[in-house]
């Protein structure tokens, strides 16, 4: 069944449709990069694939290109497996059933993978072909981008020789990508031993906020439930006495978490209850601008004998949360609108004697994100916690004399009339780690418009395909 046969750029969609019939999801990379090797000997094109399953086939130069510098065309193999209830597709054995519907391919059931099979199959149709003038072509194909981009840190960049790379894994026609942020995540723990008290059990309850990506999404000046709790947990040593048995808020470090609840121990329920409700009503007032569905509420319990935190470590808590840096830290001036470095308190958990808050970073400048790094050790330091950092992904910094840049605003004026708009993200991007493994790097990342990527709706525009396939051709063209 040929379902894409129809549709030009020819030779992209057939690569497309192989692909899709080939099962590759996060971890399940064996198959599709065998697929790749399978491409590279039926073309007689040299192929090495490394332990990680990252495939590089190269090409050579055509016709006048012969002695260019090569340039690396990328894009990730794996994809995000989604499927509807009712859908029976097995994503480790069978393949997902692509369609057309108007200007878009879909899947049946399941998310299609254009995320970023469309890369793959865009880079094997110039390997294929023998029209297309390009310098010659390291063609590198990564595995589990999704997951946490374990093939790009895994590669070798010996494979490659390449300083100029074309990523094709973004997502907005007519804007070329130039940096991303890089990152970590950064623990910090306050252990206590709990003690048994008598007491109401009261429970704290902050819902309804939007939440978000801690990326993408930091600087709409959403409200983070787990500071807002250390807010409210302040309001209440004012309000009076009572005893912490344990604050709980968000389970990703990436997202902004959008509700909190802490259980507290107190003598007097009825009094501290009105008078906190009042505080929190004023806080929900200040904030119904940002949060219109915001719900900050105070529930009484029963009472009992429960485990709770000392007074010194839950006064630690609620100090720590005052005092934590979260949300944008700095803009950048370079590109107008881009956050350059941000944190987001994305998990707070108690649980057997130790309250965890997990942070995670981003910084486009990598300097900036080790300072972030060595002022939350600081504040650490001061309230007794312990630290972990893990999840180090490097930054794509700025190149303010990329030619690939250049010769993609040329190409988009020339091709597709006005300007193209050029975006640095707030998020990681494989760019980063070829940055990092290649000096020098001069990469661009683009690609054609997919909508509700990671989901069942995941679409891919079929005129937008064609549009990004002919501003590739004309940009290899111009690599002479
Ligand atoms: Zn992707």
């Amino acid at each position: 069944m040929k379902n894409l046969s129809a549709l030009e750029p020819k030779r992209v969609f057939e690569y497309f449709e192989e692909i899709c019939s080939v099962p590759h999801g996060s971890g399940n990379m064996e198959q599709i990069s065998r697929y790749c090797l399978d491409f590279a000997k039926r073309h007689g094109l040299r192929a090495v694939r490394d332990a990680a399953n990252n495939v590089v086939i190269y090409k050579n130069g055509t016709a006048g290109y012969e002695a260019s510098a090569p340039v690396i065309l990328q894009g990730h193999l794996d994809m995000v497996c989604q499927k509807t209830e009712d859908c029976n597709i097995d994503f480790e054995n069978d393949g997902i059933r692509p369609y057309v519907d108007g200007d878009f391919v879909k899947a049946e059931g399941t998310s299609l993978g254009a995320d970023n099979g469309i890369a793959v199959a865009m880079a094997l149709a110039i390997l294929a072909s023998d029209d297309i003038a390009h310098p010659p072509i390291e063609a590198l194909f990564t595995t589990d981008e999704e997951t946490g981009m374990y093939g790009a840190m895994a590669l070798d960049a010996k494979l490659l020789s390449g300083k100029r790379m074309i990523n094709m894994d973004a997502e907005e026609p007519g804007t070329v990508t130039v940096s991303c942020a890089g990152g970590s995540n950064f623990l910090m723990t306050l252990a206590y031993t709990p003690i048994r008290v008598r007491g109401t059990h009261i429970t704290l309850r902050i819902a309804g906020l939007q939440g978000g990506h801690s990326g993408i999404e930091i600087h709409k000046g959403r409200v983070n439930a787990d500071m807002l709790m250390g807010r409210i947990l302040h309001e209440a040593r004012a309000v009076g006495d009572f005893r912490l048995i344990g604050v709980n808020g968000g389970d990703k470090g990436n997202a902004i978490p959008l509700a909190c609840s802490a259980e507290l121990v107190v003598e007097n329920a009825q009094v501290f209850v009105q008078k906190l409700q009042y505080s929190m009503d004023m806080i929900q007032k200040e904030i119904i601008d940002r949060e219109p569905n915001a719900s900050l509420k105070v529930s009484v319990g029963e009472m009992g004998e429960f485990d709770v935190l000392p007074q010194a470590d839950s006064d630690k808590l609620s100090q720590l949360l005052l005092c934590a840096p979260c949300g944008v830290m700095d803009m950048s001036v370079s590109i107008e609108g881009l956050v350059e470095t941000s944190l987001n308190l994305g998990i707070l958990k108690t649980q057997s004697g130790v309250v965890e808050l997990l942070f995670t970073l981003r910084s486009n400048k990598q300097t900036a994100l080790d300072f972030l790094e060595k002022r939350l050790f600081a504040l650490a330091k001061t309230f007794g916690c312990s630290t972990k950092t893990d999840g180090h992904y490097p930054s794509w910094e700025y190149k303010a004399d990329s030619v690939l840049r250049e010769h993609y605003k040329a190409c988009y004026k020339d091709l597709c009339g006005g300007e193209a708009k050029v975006e640095a993200i707030h998020a990681g991007l494989e760019c980063g780690v070829f940055a990092s493994k290649i000096p020098g790097l001069d990469c661009i990342a683009i690609g054609p418009a997919l909508f509700d990527v990671h989901t069942v709706k995941e679409r891919l525009s079929i005129s937008s395909t064609a549009e990004t396939f002919a501003l590739v051709k004309q940009i290899l063209a111009k690599c002479k």
